[in-house]
């Protein structure tokens, strides 16, 4: 919770806009159930008033990182499916805490298949989906884990696989080969399970990116993330999806420079010419990265202002020579992402991506949601 009067940021969360991109995702394919990816607090945005949003749109399935991501969830939603990406932890007996949340776990391998199926013996929830690594190396069933279940598939023994899904490694890139690749591979796996597809089990390859490569990605359920949150599904073409972020500094302190003279950690900006500068409490402690240091463009209306400077914990520094004087006083706002530089054209500045960009937004800025039936000024 801050004061907006005393906070250095306002950050405007538009509830709206994630449910239309909610929509524009789920109607591209009627078949296609789509499910919503909340892990990392919604991508940053706040899990306690994204998921309610959405579920009152009509989302019914949801995808955590962490049990304890599916935890709090599941208090507030009561009646959605909860699939745990993360699946079960290491530690002993922590199948148990599935059960008391009614969370679906994801079982990543052959091991996670066994506990599952122990727990469901010793008369354990019996739901749980089934996750075949096509190439991502990281999670999920390996080929040698997939042929030793395929040549036993009693070894599920009482577990309703009710969802096989696989992840996609390179689906912002549509003429990459290894999208048809894991396709491919992930088609040949279902194959192999008897129960892959059919009596109950359901089929899940896409997230954002791979909803937009065609309809034999989406599958039975889609699982997008960052384009509910306005992030592009494929950073070489327009973004059909909604801005849903908007971040405002506020200049505290402008400074007109006359002499020869360098600005910031590191003296690595040198003011040369008469200039005048705007100082913004807005840090790399803030999520504002410091690789946006002599590179990133902030926007005061429609008017770019240079980043000059290191990016310092608490500050940054602008050069806003060219903006009139009307628009440019202390308490003034400052687009650090807006209309002009949404998430990705910051990330591409920044040397990332737009998830970095929205799972690093700062706890110190004033957040302002607005839509979703109800506004509130809420943390
Ligand atoms: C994070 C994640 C998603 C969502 O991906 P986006 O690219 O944000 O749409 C889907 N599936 C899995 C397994 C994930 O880890």
């Amino acid at each position: 919770m801050t004061d907006p009067d005393l906070a250095g940021a306002r950050l405007t969360i538009d509830l709206d806009a994630i449910v239309a991109n909610y929509r524009l995702l789920s109607d591209l394919d009627a078949r296609t159930e789509c499910a919503a990816v909340v892990k990392a607090d919604a991508y940053g945005l706040g899990a306690d008033r994204v998921a309610p949003a959405l579920a009152a749109a009509g989302c019914r399935t949801f995808f955590v990182a962490q049990v304890e991501e599916g935890i709090r969830l599941r208090a507030l939603l009561p009646e959605a499916d909860i699939h745990v990406l993360n699946g079960l932890p290491p530690h002993p007996g922590t199948e148990r805490v599935f059960d008391a949340h009614t969370l679906i776990p994801v079982l990543n391998s052959l091991g996670d298949v066994d506990r599952w199926a122990k727990h469901v013996r010793a008369g354990g929830a019996t739901t749980a989906t089934l996750h075949i690594d096509t190439g991502m190396c990281r999670l999920g069933l390996s080929g040698d884990e997939l042929a030793a279940l395929a040549a036993d598939p009693g070894r599920v023994g009482g577990t309703e696989i009710t969802l096989v899904m696989s992840h996609l490694a390179c689906a912002d890139e549509p003429d990459h080969p290894m999208n048809a690749k894991q396709l491919a591979k992930f088609r040949a796996a279902l194959d192999r399970l008897p129960w892959g597809v059919s009596p109950w089990g359901r089929t899940s390859l896409a997230n954002s990116s791979g909803l937009f490569l065609g309809p034999h990605y989406r599958m039975d359920l889609a699982r997008p993330g960052v384009s509910l949150y306005g992030g592009t599904p494929n950073p070489a073409l327009p973004n059909p999806l909604a801005p849903v972020v908007r971040l405002q500094g506020k200049i505290v302190q402008l400074r007109d420079v006359d002499s020869p003279q360098t600005v910031g950690y590191g003296a690595t900006h040198q003011v040369t010419g008469p200039r005048r500068l705007a100082t913004v409490p807005v840090g790399y402690a803030d999520g504002f990265l410091r690789s946006l240091s002599g590179r990133g463009t902030a926007f005061i209306g429609d008017r770019p202002v240079p980043i000059v400077g290191r990016v310092s914990m608490d500050l940054i520094t602008l050069d806003v020579t060219d903006i009139p004087a009307a628009e440019c006083h202390p308490g003034a706002l400052v687009d650090l992402i807006g209309p002009h530089n949404p998430i990705d054209a910051v990330a591409a500045q920044a040397g990332t991506i737009g998830y970095e960009i929205l799972t690093s937004l700062g706890a110190r800025y004033h957040r302002d949601y607005v839509g979703g039936g109800r506004g509130g000024q809420d943390r």
